[in-house]
């Protein structure tokens, strides 16, 4: 397949997956069983300039864009999902500063972030908020010379690694949605600390942690945009991440499809190896044609996206829903294929099973994403009337 990636873009996809292969794919296996955050790794990255993917060069960047940090995040998915979404969190983390933040502020982050030495991430949900995002419950009271915050965030993505976290919060309770406002905390805020760290079916490199904020004190340079826009950027940042999840869940059924084809080509039963036998062997056409179009989709999706296009809701949520729902696909068939011994976590796609399961979970269930593409097709056919 020819997906029309310039010399740059290749040269990016290729050194993402020389460190999948290099670095991730000796510990992979050692990490998810220990639930170990991927410190080393993360460094690595930084190293090879993977955090500057998507951010300008003005603020330390190479200037890329959404597809150039999809293409990182399919090769580093493609041998680990977990580590994969620890650097792709830190990329949404950065979103809002990318999109609302006033100079200072990138000026202040930006340059950080794209080095790596701080990580980022992004906090919306709460245990009263998940799919309903608008029932948030912290809370973020207006003082002198900045804002106090009450309340805790649940389930978020680089928890007490990260070093910046956008945090949502109602700076006007009444107001619900319409109340909500974008929040720069840095980890040593006062006030604020981490609470409960999950314990995962998959993805379990990476860090999922609960935030409290008990009186924590923010300045009020610290706010993205205005007071009571929190919620719309909210839906629009999830708009440009989406593609991501996609491209997590391209590499991921890309990896189960590789270890399946040489699975079927290695086991011998009735004589043969089982890649002769065509049940077998439709199953393995089924997932490379499924996850070809997933990948076209996800960079169709990221395309638009930097083409400066205004309203991509539509495109980035088909792209993480049908991408996602391949990844359970082809992972499941995967295992399949591997029979018993794809039970086992002596081989790989056990593990790629429990982690594509999230794919289809986060950042807006496939429901509630099916709910937004019908939404879009509904207006579309009323402009034609
Ligand atoms: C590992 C992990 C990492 C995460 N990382 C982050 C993070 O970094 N930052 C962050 O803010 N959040 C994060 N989340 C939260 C995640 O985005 C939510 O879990 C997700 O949006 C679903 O919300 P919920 O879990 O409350 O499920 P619920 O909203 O309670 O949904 C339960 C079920 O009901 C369905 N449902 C709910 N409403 C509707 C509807 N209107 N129509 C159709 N179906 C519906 C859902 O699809 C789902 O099947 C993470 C979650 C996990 C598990």
């Amino acid at each position: 397949m020819e997906y029309l990636l310039t010399e740059q873009q290749k040269t990016i996809k290729q050194l993402a997956r020389r460190i999948a292969e290099e670095r991730i794919l000796p510990v992979r296996a050692e990490l998810d069983e220990k639930e170990e955050f991927p410190w080393a790794i993360m460094k690595d990255l930084a190293d090879s300039d993977m955090f500057r993917v998507a951010i300008p060069e003005e603020y330390g960047g190479l200037g890329g864009g959404c597809l150039e940090l999809c293409l990182v995040v399919e090769e580093l998915s493609r041998v680990c999902s977990g580590i994969a979404v620890s650097y792709a969190a830190s990329a949404l983390g950065s979103f809002s500063l990318l999109k609302y933040g006033t100079e200072e502020q990138k000026r202040r982050y930006l340059p950080d972030i794209a080095s790596g030495k701080r990580l980022a991430a992004f906090a919306l949900t709460e245990a009263t908020a998940g799919s309903d995002a608008s029932a948030i419950r912290t809370t973020a009271e207006r003082v002198e010379g900045g804002y106090i915050l009450n309340g805790t965030k649940q389930f978020i993505t680089n928890g007490g690694e990260a070093e910046i976290y956008t945090v949502i919060a109602l700076t006007a309770k009444e107001k619900g949605a319409r109340g909500a406002s974008a929040f720069l905390v840095e980890k040593d805020a006062p006030g604020f600390s981490f609470g409960k760290k999950e314990k995962k079916m998959g993805i379990r490199a990476s860090s999922t942690r609960e935030l409290v904020f008990r009186n924590c004190f923010v300045p009020e340079e610290n706010m993205v945009g205005r007071e009571g826009v929190g919620f719309i950027m909210t839906m629009k940042l999830l708009d440009n991440s989406r593609p991501g999840v996609g491209a997590q869940a391209v590499g991921l059924a890309q990896g189960a499809l590789e270890a399946a084809v040489d699975y079927a080509r290695e086991r011998i039963q009735f004589g043969h190896p089982i890649i002769s036998i065509q049940a077998v062997q439709h199953m393995l056409a089924n997932m490379a044609t499924e996850v070809e179009a997933a990948r076209l989709l996800v960079y169709a999706a990221a395309r638009t996206i930097d083409s400066g296009a205004k309203n991509f809701t539509e495109e980035a949520a088909m792209a993480k829903v049908f991408a996602s729902d391949t990844a359970m696909r082809v992972t499941t068939d995967a295992v399949q294929i591997f029979g018993g011994v794809g039970y086992m976590r002596d081989y790989p796609v056990e593990k790629m099973m429990r982690d594509a399961k999230i794919t289809q979970i986060y950042e807006g269930s496939n429901q509630v994403l099916r709910d937004a593409i019908a939404f879009e097709l509904r207006k579309r056919k009323a402009k034609r009337e």
